[in-house]
């Protein structure tokens, strides 16, 4: 699935050929999660102002509304040539004069949604639970601390929700824990202090490596197993299990946990 660093790698790619772009036309494939709310042929001839990112959404700001982006489970974009023909999986084709925008997504749980801006309409409702974003100023220690303190949920629920704080998700929350030395069971609100400086320091530096890792791997075509593969590959838990810890030696462990797969160290997480 893709994550907010695969959607950040994205939407960086997508800002030179996009920003600035005139819609010509819209064609929609097979439905997607939630219906484009607009026909698509409104949206021919507006422009498109900005490339922006709110949690795993794409915002594409017009001059007049938005369209939001999810890749969903499988979904992936590319820049393609005008007359690159769509395949069968190929859901949303956007044409400007010079590029298309596509969505390529096997099993169309991802949506392209218009929006009349992005706090109102269906932005608002699919903004309204998310969490402060985790590369911005909001996310500040005290910011997380509070939210540690809520609930009892175990921790990696918690960062998984993305109510606190988005982007913390399967493969990253198993890494922040292990960096921070936080076993992920641990109910949140028993955190202490310095756990939770840890973890802090831990979410931004392992989504910031995450982002440069994709940055350097993708270029125009954005291929998110390609780019898990490139992050997986450099994880120090994730997807390891049975392989010494590279702390204390130890093998990995891995157990589920709302059906996901948690990987830790037994001895380095408390
Ligand atoms: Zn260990």
């Amino acid at each position: 699935m893709p994550e907010l660093p695969e959607v950040e790698v994205t939407r960086r790619g997508l800002i030179a050929p996009l920003q600035g772009a005139r819609i010509a036309s819209v064609r929609m494939g097979k439905p997607l999660r939630w219906p484009l709310g607009i026909e698509a042929a409104a949206l021919a001839g507006r422009s498109i102002t900005e490339v922006q990112r709110r949690g795993k959404y794409i915002v594409l700001v017009l001059d007049q509304g938005v369209v939001l982006i999810h890749l969903g489970m499988s979904g992936s974009l590319q820049v393609s040539q005008l007359d690159a023909p769509a395949g069968p999986h190929d859901h949303f084709d956007l044409f400007t004069d010079q590029h298309l925008l596509r969505l390529h997504d096997p099993r169309r749980f991802g949506a392209v949604v218009w929006s009349p801006d992005a706090y109102s309409g269906m932005a608002a409702k699919l903004f309204a639970n998310l969490g402060v974003e985790p590369l911005e100023s909001g996310f500040s220690f005290e910011h997380l601390w509070a939210g540690l303190q809520k609930t009892r949920t175990p921790i990696k629920q918690l960062l998984l929700g993305g109510q606190v704080v988005v982007g913390v998700g399967n493969i990253y929350a198993s890494e922040v824990l292990f960096l921070a030395g936080i076993a992920p069971t641990k109910p949140a609100n028993q955190t202490t202090r310095p756990q939770a400086r840890r973890l802090h320091a831990a979410i931004v530096e392992v989504l910031t490596r995450s982002i440069a890792l994709g940055g350097s791997t993708l270029r125009d075509f954005v291929q998110v197993d390609g780019y898990a593969g490139a992050f997986q590959a450099q994880a120090s838990v994730y997807g390891r299990a049975g392989e010494p810890c590279q702390q204390c030696g130890q093998p990995v462990q891995v157990m589920k946990q709302g059906q996901r797969s948690t990987y830790y160290c037994k001895r380095c997480q408390k």
